[in-house]
């Protein structure tokens, strides 16, 4: 039998579903915000992720998926969105010609990491990338389309974390003073933070392992024109987002500059469902003109995946108007069954009619059918022709006359669960 390979993932059912639920949502936003979209080549050269992701970042030293065609070019299956964006802006022109240009993506990256639980070597991204605008007013609306895709599509329980990382100018003193506080008790770090200390002391903050070691650790002193842009970029954002500045975040790309910024959702409220920042020298460096930028890449099916726990939990807690009829005693079947039909022919739907199962079995079916309202029957109702209707939500019951059950559900079921 054929089988998939280790670390890919055949994907179906709702998470197909909530995949194409999140695209289309975020068409919408992007339209809105007179973002076009731009369809990139899935490979790229090798070295473009090495001279743009950076070479001290974990995508490129360990996970990039990478090897030799052919042709023997080093290709690479593309680990992240921005860098073939950027070459593509630059290469057709539009950097020259049209410099002020938003561009978004829907695609899928690689990453050769081990495969571990829930992460897959191909996974879905939607990012944006905004060119040629240095205004902070471009890091508030970049920050705020993603914040509207998210809950257009109806994730209600988000964090948004947001920091300065500053600019060629006041960020060497951090870099220096972060290597030097680190240095003093290096052998408190984890084998990768020991490793790249030297080359990447911010990416230190970052890891998951010695992050939380430390505390006091010095933070940004940001230069006069990086403060009033972030402090403005701060002022654009309050009242239309909540948010918390986290001094810690500094996401795992080496090309950052100025903001930079996280959505983070889920059972453990950690988990980095989308992130980004302003990148105002990558584009130059990567052969362009001096060109500010700022993007954001968000993990398709992570948002996915938070969706559908959060349906899954409304689910449990708001029960369908569904009405399960149960008979207590075999004298009391024929009864139940009349009662039964007359709901469904007054258009209620009505499950049950398991009477040879107990008491206990017939309300677990009611109970696994998500039904709000149960309809019993036993022999002291049969006598006095009533019916004992609970609500599931909260176990109230009351006990109706047979005669009047019809009108009286259809009141019911207008209630607020
Ligand atoms: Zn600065
Ligand atoms: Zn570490």
């Amino acid at each position: 039998m054929a089988k998939i390979i280790r670390g890919f993932k055949d994907t179906f059912g709702k998470q197909a579903e909530n995949l194409t639920k999140l695209e289309n949502c975020a068409r919408k936003v992007f339209a809105r915000y007179g973002v076009e979209e731009l369809r990139i080549p899935t490979v790229e050269l090798k070295e473009l992720f090495i001279k743009s992701t950076g070479d001290t970042t974990d995508i490129v030293q360990k996970e990039m998926y990478a090897f030799e065609d052919a042709g023997s070019r080093n290709i690479a299956l593309r680990p992240e969105g921005t860098p073939g964006v950027v070459r593509a802006y630059i290469e057709n022109g539009f950097a020259q010609n049209n410099p002020l240009k938003s561009f978004f993506y829907i695609g899928n990256m690689f990453r050769a990491e081990r495969p571990q639980a829930g992460r897959y070597r191909e996974f879905e991204q939607i990012g944006v990338e905004c060119f040629g605008n240095a205004s902070p007013a471009q890091d508030a609306q970049t920050i705020l389309m993603l914040k509207d895709i998210i809950e257009s599509l109806g994730i209600k329980n988000y964090k948004v974390k947001i920091n300065s990382l500053g600019c060629a100018e006041c960020r060497p003193a951090f870099r220096q003073e972060l290597i030097n506080y680190f240095s003093a008790s290096k052998d408190q770090l984890c084998d990768k933070c020991k490793d790249r200390l030297e080359r990447n002391p911010l990416r230190v903050l970052d890891c998951k392992i010695d992050g939380p070691k430390f505390t006091n650790v010095p933070k940004q002193k940001l230069c006069p024109s990086c403060q009033e842009h972030f402090d403005e970029v701060i002022n654009l954002l309050k009242g239309k987002i909540d948010f918390e500045i986290d001094p810690m975040l500094v996401r795992g790309l080496d090309y950052y500059t100025k903001t930079v910024f996280e959505f983070v959702a889920g059972t453990n409220a950690q988990n980095a469902i989308a992130g980004g920042g302003r990148y105002d020298t990558l584009v130059k460096s990567m052969g362009g003109p001096a060109c500010p930028a700022i993007g954001w890449a968000l993990g398709a099916q992570r948002v996915a995946s938070v969706l559908e726990e959060q349906n899954a939990q409304e689910e449990k807690n708001t029960r369908e108007n569904k009405f399960f009829v149960i008979s207590m005693d075999k004298t009391c079947n024929q009864t139940a069954f009349n009662l039964m039909q007359n709901l469904r022919q007054a258009g209620f739907i009505t499950l049950g009619g398991i009477f040879d199962k107990n008491i206990k079995a017939q309300m677990k079916q009611a109970d696994k059918n998500n039904c709000r309202w149960a309809l019993i029957i036993g022999t002291t109702e049969v006598e006095k022709g009533s019916v004992v209707l609970k609500d599931l939500t909260n176990a109230e019951q009351k006990e109706f006359l047979q005669s009047e059950i019809i009108s009286v559900l259809k009141k019911v079921q207008n209630e607020k669960n």
